[in-house]
């Protein structure tokens, strides 16, 4: 059993195929070491290989790269989400910003629900009269 003198010999006796595994033996073996040594000991076998540290980093990398994809997907979703929004608001003459549920909304002030303004004439082509149409097709006829 090597003691402590001869295990920092070793370790500074050039360049040691696996210093972190002859430290773990160092440790587990006891090697005359005390209880404060060996906990010195133990603190440096926790910290970090840098391939740990890169491997945490690649992770971080990744995740974040992923989190901006989903970032930007969640963009376009809410765009589109608008766009249409925007044009059913234009159709039914509605504030596109709230849809006459606020008060304080600087457009309309809380009176812009739909018929609020002129509906768009083609926006109101596009999406209520194939409604209208529908209902009128409905049995029963017209309502
Ligand atoms: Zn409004």
């Amino acid at each position: 059993m090597a003691s402590s003198q001869e295990l920092i010999l070793k370790l500074l006796a050039g360049n040691p195929p696996d210093l972190r595994a002859m430290l773990e033996s160092a440790i587990n073996e006891g090697n005359g070491l005390t209880r404060r040594q060996k906990a010195l000991l133990e603190m440096v076998v926790d910290v970090p290989t840098e391939t740990d540290v890169e491997a945490a980093s690649s992770d971080r990398a990744v995740r974040l790269t992923q989190i901006k994809r989903r970032i930007a997907e969640l963009r376009e979703e809410r765009d589109e989400i608008k766009r249409r929004n925007d044009n059913l608001a234009s159709a039914l003459g509605a504030c596109p910003e709230c849809w006459g549920e606020d008060a304080q909304c600087p457009t309309c002030s809380g009176r812009g629900g739909p018929g609020f303004a002129v509906p768009n004439a083609t926006a109101f082509a596009e999406l209520v009269e194939p409604v209208i149409q529908r209902l009128k097709n409905l049995p029963g006829g017209e309502r």
